[in-house]
């Protein structure tokens, strides 16, 4: 299976404040008892722009192992098959929620 790059959220450090959600064009995060969470992964562009919105840096971006679009989004082989990029947060971990992740370091794995 193949691995997309896209957002997880650090449920500690996000507020609700709905920055991300208003930064994200394709609209596929949304907040759920005020916590981002991104229920329509096929559709995010692994461009980051919601990352730039977050007065909080709860967000960073992670490969995900998933199936969708391979034509849209940044997608490699699978997980481990290449290094994080600089930007990866590597001590994260995201929960499952939505069929996605979204999530914090003490919650369950992919
Ligand atoms: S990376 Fe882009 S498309 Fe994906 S959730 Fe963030 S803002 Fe939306
Ligand atoms: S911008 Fe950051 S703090 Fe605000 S809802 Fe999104 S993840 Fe949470």
């Amino acid at each position: 299976m193949k691995a997309k790059w896209v957002p997880a959220v650090i449920e500690e450090l996000c507020t609700g404040c709905g920055l991300c959600v208003e930064a994200c064009g394709p609209q596929c995060l949304e907040l759920e008892n005020r916590v981002a969470t991104l229920p329509r992964p096929n559709d995010c562009g692994s461009e980051e722009h919601c990352i730039a919105g977050c007065p909080e840096d709860a967000i960073h971006m992670r490969w995900v192992p998933m199936d969708g679009n391979h034509e849209f989004g940044v997608w490699r082989e699978s997980e481990g098959s290449e290094p994080h990029p600089p930007s990866t947060n590597k001590d994260f971990t995201p929960a499952k929620r939505h069929g996605v992740k979204i999530a914090t370091p003490s919650r369950t794995n992919l």
